[in-house]
């Protein structure tokens, strides 16, 4: 059980973020949800998941393309181990059109907060004596897509982050995993249906098999509770040993 640790979810106000802190909740963790909103709904979002899995659940505003912002999270939190970096966008363009300011907005919330967020978390998981930092990377973290340069490179990046973490902590009890999802049916997959099926003249459907699924040999999506359920089983004693690795979730599309 994962009573009495505290987990700092990145980006939790909806889709794989707030499943993986449900799951974590589930476990017995006491959970910290994360947006930069600051809603009604989003402090409703924690008080209701504290009460549906009878742990302290907190909202904490905090723009995760500010670093300053990102480190105040961890220390506004008070604890922290179990760190969730999972905060992140997505823009989709060719190179050549590429927005610049999506470039640096995609690298500074998909990447450079789990910097920032470790850098801060990492002393309070060594003062516990236990740790773990799942990052939540992608399939486009091992392999590549046209027209995603900016969340591919910062895909890459995590990973890449990611074992060095694990050979900065390697003799201490603290884990940095990246959990790889296929596609996972949240806000940011379905935000990109309508254009696909504008741009290839198919229902949205036919977009979700034809286009977006035809990369998944299972020819399904990931759930957000298949990934909480990974995030939980690496912050478990099984997964004690497991460090500075990626964990495919994603139906076979890195198989391929
Ligand atoms: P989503 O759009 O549902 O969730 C993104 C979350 O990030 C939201 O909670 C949003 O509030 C938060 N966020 C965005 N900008 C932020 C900022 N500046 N500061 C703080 N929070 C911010 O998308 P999702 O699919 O749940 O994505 C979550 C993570 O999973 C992302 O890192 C994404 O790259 C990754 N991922 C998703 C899929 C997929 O198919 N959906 C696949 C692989 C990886």
């Amino acid at each position: 059980s994962l009573k009495g640790k505290t987990a700092i979810i990145t980006g939790s106000n909806s889709g794989i973020g707030l499943g993986v802190a449900h799951e974590l909740a589930r476990a017995g963790a006491d959970v910290v949800l994360n947006s930069f909103t600051d809603t009604d709904e989003d402090h409703k979002l924690a008080e209701d998941l504290g009460r549906e899995h009878g742990v302290t659940a907190r909202y904490i505003k905090a723009d995760m393309s500010k670093g300053e912002e990102c480190r105040h999270l961890i220390e506004a939190a008070g604890a922290c181990d179990i760190l969730v970096n999972n905060a992140g966008i997505q823009h989709v363009a060719p190179i050549d059109e590429f927005p610049a300011e999506k470039w640096d907005a995609i690298i500074a919330i998909n990447l450079s907060s789990a910097f920032h967020t470790t850098a801060a978390g990492l002393p309070m998981m060594r003062k516990a004596g236990w740790g773990r930092v799942v990052n939540i990377a992608s399939a486009h973290g091992l392999t590549a897509s046209p027209y995603k340069s900016a969340y591919i490179s910062a895909k890459h990046g995590i990973v890449g982050m990611t074992k060095t973490v694990a050979l900065e902590t390697a003799k201490e009890p603290i884990t940095a995993n990246a959990i790889c999802p296929g596609y996972v049916l949240t806000p940011l997959v379905e935000s990109q249906i309508p254009d696909t099926a504008k741009k290839y003249d198919m229902s949205e459907e036919e977009v979700k098999e034809k286009v977006i699924l035809e990369r998944q040999p299972s020819k399904e999506f990931a759930t957000v509770e298949q990934i909480g359920g990974t995030a939980v089983f690496l912050c478990s004693d099984a997964a004690a040993q497991i460090t500075g690795t990626t964990i495919s979730v994603d139906g076979g599309w890195t198989a391929l």
